[in-house]
This record gives structure tokens, C-alpha cells and sequence, in this order.
């Protein structure tokens, strides 16, 4: 089977998983008013995968000729890398806003692991076979894969002893149907998902006495004991006119608790094994990265395309300084571009024998999208200016006794209506300063590592090799080190 309709997803869901959100335990989760949005939002991104006028972008087949969503083919070619950008843009145009967890931005950190197969090999063969088997599965049955990486982490001077131990997943018992895991993940979209790749990214994997600590494995998101406690929803009982982001793309986050969960053999990717741990920990994000910057570009254009119509609406357009600011913009939004022009136009071979993203590159460009995204979307705020905090909402114009007031002052030159100057800024207060906007600020900050991580990343996957040579040559220091040398023989 192959290529999930939305309706089939929604009813794959009913598979009586424990989720909780504001105080009550969900009964149809595809029909809580707070998934229902979303799950719609995935649901269309099923049915789309099904329509002869994305066929091309948004499918493709597998050797055997089985026809697979286009995010989770393996990225062997340069080619296959552009057809990924061209999917995420395509659902997005068709979506009109923002997702992250959707299946293709987490399906890449099985490729990372894929990549270790060798080094695997040498562990437990039975491991290798594992991952290759999920890769394939993900893609024929077209599961909803999410990613499940950060432990609370409590008391970080006790990670691995006492009370605070028993919150970082771990393995508690081996038997021979699989292992048995206990703790806890942060995790988006699991409530909605069909199973998320779970592995640890915490600390150096230097002692033994961690080994429990370091597997990783498929959760099946409706296993017995597995607990999805939901964070409060950002949207319901919002009107999608008022809040036309936050009433679609609330992707709802979980402490997703492992009571005890047995994992089956078969869906054990790596386990009691440090070095396992260690290098998933350097290389999650090698093409994950890829489709979280695709999404930083999005916004970057939400955020231009705003700005751009206020001042066109408020007949601005023509100020130089005000040009200045929509450029830096501009720059803003083509740097990220740029990066993620190049980091396939200098895509690099993996061990695993794929095509990744030219890392230096994707790092920097991440790190680039992530740390100006504030500094952007303040400026997009500044030009939209005060009205984005005091318009009134929909239902409020819409009253009879008021319009003549609304009418004059909610209506500009150019053919601006209040209803379409309202609309702008109602989008402008979602994208800015709505629960939603704000949340979107955390979860990019955090969503693919902290940033001091994401600094890290960028350090160790630039070449620092031939600036260091430069500067030697240029500055003469292998000259003086000869004279040095000379003088004290
Ligand atoms: C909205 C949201 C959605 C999320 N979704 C997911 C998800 O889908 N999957 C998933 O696995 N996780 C998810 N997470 C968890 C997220 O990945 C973690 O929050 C993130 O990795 C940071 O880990 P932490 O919260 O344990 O931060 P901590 O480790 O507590 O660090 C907090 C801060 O302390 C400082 N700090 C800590 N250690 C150091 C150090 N060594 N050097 C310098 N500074 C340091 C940094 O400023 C850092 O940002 C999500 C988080 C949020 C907020």
C-alpha cells in the first residue's frame, strides 16, 4: 500500500493512543477541536500526493516502480535534492502558511542514520538491516514520521544519577520480544503522528555508565504506555478571519512519556552503544537542516510580503529610508536563498553513498536564518506599524452601528477596502504578535538544537584548513619558523 489518502490518515489515527490536552483525555483526536485544524493541514498534505497537478512535484516512484511521496526518496542526486525544495515549496504555496513536522523535515534524520550503516555493521549487523528496512517502510506506507530527540533534562549536574536519571529515556529491560524503555522526549505533532525515529542528543557519550542511555529506536505512537501530554492549544475558539495562522497551523507540542514501552526488536535502530550515540549526536541534522531552512525562507517571505503591502497600502512605498528597510529584507530573505542555492549547487557525497547538502554551508545558513529572524520580524512590525496592535477584530467592524466610522478610517487609496486592510492586519498580528507568532519565535530558536548547538555544528563542518594555510603564508609565519629554526641550530 502506498500514498495515504487524508480521509485514511485521519482514521489511521484511531488507534487508541493515550493523548491528554486542557485537562481531558482525547476520544477522536481527529475531531478535538484542538488537532482538528492541523490534522486537516496534514490530511490536505495526504490528498495533494493524489491530485494529477502535483503529481510531478509531489510524487515519485521507487526501483520496483512503487510510487512514494516525493519527501521520503533518498537523496542520491543533486536533482533529488532540488525536487525536495520544490515539494516543500509546492505544499506550502498550496498550504498558505508554515509547517514544520510534517513528515519530510524528520524523515532526514533516518537518512544521518543510514548513513552510519557501515560503522553499524561492525556493531550488530541486525541494526543495519533495521534502519534500511525503516527508510523503505516509511516510504511504502507512507507514515506520518516525526523525530523525538530532547529529554527534559532536569538537574544537569545529575543527568546520570538519582531522581533526575529517571527522566532521561533509558533502556530498563532486554527480553526477547524487545527492549523495554523508560522517560521522557519533547516532542511536536506526536499526538497526530503514526511513529517517531526516538534518540538520545544529550552530553558526551564518554562513560560506560551510560550505555543504557544511548539506543534509539521507532516508537509506534499508539504503543501501550506511551503517553502524549499535550502543551495548551494556541487556537481554539479563535476565528479564522481574526487569526487566519494560529486557527490553521498550530502544530501541538507533547511530553511524550514512555512508561515502560516496549520496543520491538525489529524496531531497534542502535542500542548500548556509545559510539552509536555519539554520532547520531553529530550528525541529526545532516539533511534535516535542509527543509528546516526551506521553512526559515517561508517566513522570511511572509515577513517581506507583509511589510511590502502595508507600505503599499499606507502609501509609503516611495520614502527611500523606508526602501532601505524593505530591502534589508530583501537581503534577509536572498541570503537565506543563497545558502540553500549552494549547499546543493556544492552538495557533498555521504559514507552512506547520498547526496547531502553542502554542510558548511547549511550550517551557517541555518545559523543565519535562526539568529536574524527577530531582529526581521521587529522590522516587519516597524513598518506595519501601530494599527497592528489596536485594530479591532472582525466581529467588532462588522457591526451595522459602526461601519461608516470603519469605512473612514479603515479604507485607503489604491482600492484598499477596510475588509482587505483589516485582512492585512489581522495576518500581520498572527505572523507578529499573536500566542502563535510568539510561540513560532521559541520553537525556531529551539526547534533543531539550541543555538549555542547550532554554533557548534557550523564550527566543526568548516574547513579551517586552508584559511589557516593562508594566513601562514601571507603573514610569513612558516618563514619565521625556518629562521626560527635556522637561527638555533
Ligand atoms: C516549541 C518547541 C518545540 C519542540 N519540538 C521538539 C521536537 O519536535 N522534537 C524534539 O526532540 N525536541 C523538541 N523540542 C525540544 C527542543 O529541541 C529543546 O528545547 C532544545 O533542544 C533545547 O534543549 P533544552 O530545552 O533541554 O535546553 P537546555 O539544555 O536546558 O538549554 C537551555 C539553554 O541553556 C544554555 N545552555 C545549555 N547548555 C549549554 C552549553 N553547553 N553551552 C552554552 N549554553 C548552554 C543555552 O542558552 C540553551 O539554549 C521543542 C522545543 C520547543 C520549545
Amino acid at each position: 500500500m502506498a500514498l495515504m489518502t487524508g480521509k485514511q490518515y485521519k482514521e489511521s489515527l484511531n488507534d487508541g493512543r493515550e493523548v491528554y490536552i486542557n485537562g481531558e483525555r482525547v476520544k477522536n483526536i481527529a475531531e478535538h477541536p484542538a488537532f482538528h485544524p492541523i490534522i486537516e493541514t496534514k490530511a490536505r498534505m495526504y490528498d495533494m500526493n493524489h491530485e494529477a497537478r502535483y503529481a510531478d512535484v509531489c510524487t515519485t516512484k521507487l526501483e520496483d516502480g512503487e510510487t512514494i511521496c516525493r519527501a521520503y526518496k533518498l537523496p542520491k542526486a543533486k536533482e533529488d535534492l532540488t525536487a525536495i525544495r520544490t515539494y516543500v515549496d509546492t505544499v506550502l504555496d498550496d498550504l498558505g502558511g508554515v509547517v514544520y513536522r510534517v513528515g519530510d523535515e524528520t524523515i532526514g534524520e533516518m537518512w544521518s542514520l543510514y548513513d552510519a550503516q557501515d560503522r553499524l555493521n561492525e556493531i550488530d549487523p541486525t541494526y543495519a538491516e533495521n534502519i534500511k528496512n525503516h527508510v523503505d517502510r516509511i516510504a511504502r506506507l507512507d507514515l506520518f514520521h516525526v523525530s523525538a530527540n530532547t529529554d527534559p533534562k532536569g538537574d544537569r549536574s545529575k543527568l546520570f544519577e538519582g531522581k533526575a536519571a529517571g527522566t532521561l529515556l533509558h533502556v530498563v529491560e532486554e527480553n526477547d520480544k524487545g527492549i523495554v524503555v523508560r522517560g521522557a522526549k519533547f516532542e511536536t505533532a506526536a499526538a497526530y503522528a503514526h511513529q517517531a525515529f526516538v534518540k538520545p542528543t544529550i552530553s558526551n557519550w564518554t562513560d560506560q555508565s551510560m550505555t543504557p542511555y544511548a539506543c534509539g529506536f521507532i516508537a509506534d505512537m499508539g504503543a501501550p504506555g506511551l503517553k502524549h501530554i499535550c502543551r495548551t492549544p494556541l487556537s481554539t475558539g479563535k476565528n479564522p478571519v481574526d487569526y487566519p495562522l494560529s486557527t490553521r497551523f498550530d502544530e501541538i507540542d507533547t511530553l511524550l512519556v514512555f512508561d515502560d514501552v516496549l520496543i520491538p526488536w525489529e524496531n531497534v535502530l542502535f542500542h548500548g552503544n556509545l559510539e552509536s550515540a555519539q554520532y547520531i549526536r553529530k550528525t541529526v541534522h545532516r539533511y534535516s537542516a535542509f527543509n528546516y531552512v526551506l521553512r526559515l525562507q517561508r517566513r522570511a517571505d511572509f515577513l517581506l510580503g507583509t511589510a511590502l503591502l502595508n507600505v503599499e497600502q499606507t502609501g509609503l512605498t516611495k520614502i527611500p529610508a523606508v526602501q532601505e528597510k524593505i530591502s534589508q529584507l530583501i537581503c534577509y530573505r536572498e541570503t537565506i536563498n543563497a545558502h540553500l542555492t549552494a549547499a546543493v549547487a556544492n552538495a557533498q557525497k555521504s559514507a552512506g553513498g547520498l547526496m547531502m547538502p553542502n554542510q558548511s554551508l547549511l550550517y551557517t545558513g541555518r545559523l543565519y536564518a535562526l539568529t536574524n529572524f527577530p531582529k526581521m520580524a521587529h522590522l516587519c512590525r516597524e513598518l506595519v506599524g501601530g494599527q497592528l496592535a489596536v485594530t479591532p477584530d472582525s466581529a467588532t467592524i462588522a457591526d451595522p452601528q459602526i461601519k461608516e466610522y470603519i469605512d473612514q478610517y479603515y479604507t485607503l487609496d489604491g482600492g484598499w477596502t477596510p475588509e482587505k486592510r483589516t485582512k492585512l492586519l489581522y495576518f500581520a498580528r498572527d505572523l507578529l504578535n499573536s500566542a502563535y507568532g510568539g510561540h513560532q519565535i521559541t520553537f525556531e530558536l529551539f526547534a533543531q538544537a539550541p543555538p549555542f548547538a547550532q554554533y557548534m555544528a557550523a564550527f566543526n563542518h568548516f574547513d579551517l584548513n586552508p584559511v589557516r594555510d593562508m594566513v601562514t603564508k601571507a603573514a610569513h609565519l612558516e618563514t619565521d619558523a625556518k629562521a626560527e629554526l635556522a637561527m638555533q641550530k
